[in-house]
C-alpha cells in the first residue's frame, strides 16, 4: 500500500502549451505524484486540441470546474494571425481565460508571492497585497463619439417595457469626444461576493473604493452594492474572522496602499484592477512568475493559474536543445491553491498541509539555498545566488521539500 496522499475528488486539471506545458509535467512528475494519489479530471487546452474540437474542450473545461468546485489551469496560447498560421489552425480562437471567466463569471485575484531575497519598491510593505479585478463592463465595453462641431449629446435608456430614461451631457461649444460605459448590477453583486468570500478564505481585511464622490450614480452604484451586500450576508462572518471591510474614495485608497504594510484584499472596478494590479505586482515582486492568479465565481468555483503566459521565447530555445531558465514557480502555485482548496472543500487536512510544505520548500529555496531562476537573479538582493535552469530548479524544490517532510 502507498502512503501517499489520497483525494477523495478530483481537481480540473487544464494542460496547456509550450514552455508552461513542459514544466507542468515536471511539476507533477517531481513535486506532486509521488507524494499525492493525484486525482484529476485532464482537459487538454493545447491550441491544437482547442483548435480540433473546435474550442468545445475549453467549455468542457470550464464545465467541469462547475462540476467538481476545482480547477488548475496552465498557460496557453490565445491565437493571433501569427499563431494561426504556425499552427496552421481554422481561426483566431477566443483566449480561454476569457471564455471560462463568462462561464465562471469570476474575479481575478492576483498575489504576490513574497521572498525575503527581493525587497519591495515601496519600504513599508511587508505582506501581501492582492488585487481583486472586476473583470467586466466599463470602458472596456464602452463606447465613444469623437465630433467636429459645437452641438448637443444625450444618453437614453428604453426599458424593454417602454420605460424611457434620458439625461442630456452639457452643451459642446466645439470639437471634442464622448463616452458612455455601462454595467450591470448582478455582475457587480458578483464582484463583491467573490471578493467577500475571498477575503474570508484567506482571513485579510477587503478594501473597496471608488470615486462616488464624482459619479454620483455610477460609483455610487458600486458602493451601494457593496455595502448592501456586506451588510446583509457578510458582516457577521466577518466579525467571526477578526476581519473588516473598508470602502475609502479610490485616491485616498491609492495613499494608503503605499503608506500600509499590506495584508489586504484590493477590489478594484475594471480599470483601476487593470492599472493597479500590473502597479502593485511590479512594484513588489518585479516578475510574474512570482504571482499568483486565482479565480473565484459568486458561486464559490475556483480555478487558479499563472499570471503569465507560454513564455514562448524560452520554449523555442528549448525545442533546439537549449538549457533554459524559465520559472516554474507560479505553476506550481496554480497546484498547491487548487489542492489546497480541494482540500479545504473536501476537509482533507493532509493535503492542506502537504499543499503549504510545498510551497514553503519553493520560497526556501530561494531564500535559504539561495537556488533561483534567471528572472529572479536579476532582482535578488542576495548575493552568491545560483541561477539554474528549470529542470535543475524543480530538483531543488524536491530536496527543500523533502527536508521540510522529514520534519
Ligand atoms: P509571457 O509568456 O508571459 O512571456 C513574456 C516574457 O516574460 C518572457 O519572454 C520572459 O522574459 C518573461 N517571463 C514570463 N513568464 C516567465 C517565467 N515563468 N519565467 C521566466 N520568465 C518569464 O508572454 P508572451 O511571450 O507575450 O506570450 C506568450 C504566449 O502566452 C502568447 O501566445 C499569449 O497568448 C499567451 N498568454 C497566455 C496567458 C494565460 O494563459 N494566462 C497570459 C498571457 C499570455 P525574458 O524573455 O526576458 O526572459
Ligand atoms: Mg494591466
Amino acid at each position: 500500500m502507498s502512503n501517499k496522499i489520497k483525494m477523495d475528488k478530483p481537481v480540473v486539471e487544464m494542460d496547456g502549451d509550450e514552455m508552461t506545458r513542459v514544466m507542468w509535467t515536471w511539476v507533477k512528475k517531481e513535486l506532486l505524484e509521488p507524494y499525492v494519489d493525484l486525482k484529476t479530471e485532464y482537459y487538454d487546452l493545447d491550441v491544437v486540441n482547442r483548435d480540433r474540437t473546435d474550442d468545445k474542450v475549453t467549455f468542457q473545461a470550464a464545465d467541469a470546474v462547475k462540476k467538481w468546485g476545482v480547477g488548475v489551469k496552465c498557460a496557453t496560447i490565445t491565437p493571433n494571425a501569427e499563431r494561426v498560421k504556425e499552427f496552421n489552425l481554422k481561426k483566431e480562437w477566443p483566449s480561454p481565460n476569457g471564455t471560462i471567466r463568462k462561464i465562471l463569471d469570476g474575479t481575478v485575484f492576483r498575489a504576490p508571492i513574497l521572498v525575503n531575497n527581493i525587497k519591495p519598491a515601496v519600504r513599508f510593505w511587508t505582506r501581501p497585497i492582492i488585487v481583486a479585478r472586476h473583470a467586466f463592463g466599463d470602458i472596456y465595453d464602452g463606447i465613444g463619439i469623437r465630433f467636429d462641431e459645437p452641438g448637443v449629446a444625450e444618453i437614453s435608456y428604453v426599458s424593454s417595457t417602454g420605460k424611457v430614461k434620458k439625461v442630456s451631457y452639457p452643451k459642446f461649444s466645439g470639437p471634442g469626444i464622448l463616452q458612455g460605459v455601462y454595467n450591470i448590477d448582478k455582475s457587480i453583486e458578483g464582484f463583491a461576493r467573490a471578493s467577500f468570500r475571498y477575503s474570508i478564505i484567506n482571513k485579510l481585511d477587503l478594501w473597496f473604493a471608488t470615486k462616488d464622490t464624482i459619479s454620483k450614480v455610477y460609483d455610487a452604484r458600486f458602493k451601494e452594492i457593496f455595502n448592501g451586500i456586506y451588510e446583509r450576508e457578510f458582516k457577521e462572518e466577518f466579525a467571526r474572522n477578526g476581519i473588516s471591510y473598508n470602502y475609502f474614495l479610490i485616491d485616498d485608497a491609492v495613499a494608503r496602499v503605499v503608506r500600509s504594510e499590506g495584508g489586504f484584499v484590493w477590489a478594484c472596478k475594471n480599470y483601476d484592477g487593470d492599472v493597479f494590479s500590473d502597479f502593485v505586482s511590479t512594484a513588489y515582486v518585479g516578475t510574474l512568475a512570482l504571482m499568483t492568479s486565482e479565480l473565484l465565481s459568486p458561486e464559490g468555483y475556483y480555478l487558479s493559474e499563472a499570471a503569465h503566459g507560454t513564455v514562448q521565447k524560452h520554449y523555442y530555445r528549448y525545442v533546439k536543445g537549449e538549457k533554459v531558465s524559465s520559472n516554474p514557480t507560479a505553476l506550481i502555485f496554480a497546484w498547491t491553491r487548487g489542492l489546497k482548496r480541494r482540500g479545504e472543500i473536501d476537509g482533507n487536512h493532509e493535503l492542506i498541509e502537504f499543499s503549504e510544505k510545498l510551497e514553503k520548500a519553493v520560497t526556501d529555496t530561494i531564500e535559504k539555498e539561495k537556488i533561483m531562476t534567471q528572472d529572479v537573479a536579476r532582482i535578488a538582493e542576495t548575493k552568491n545566488n545560483k541561477v539554474v535552469d528549470s529542470e535543475e530548479f524543480v530538483h531543488a524544490i524536491r530536496a527543500s521539500l523533502d527536508e521540510l517532510l522529514r520534519k
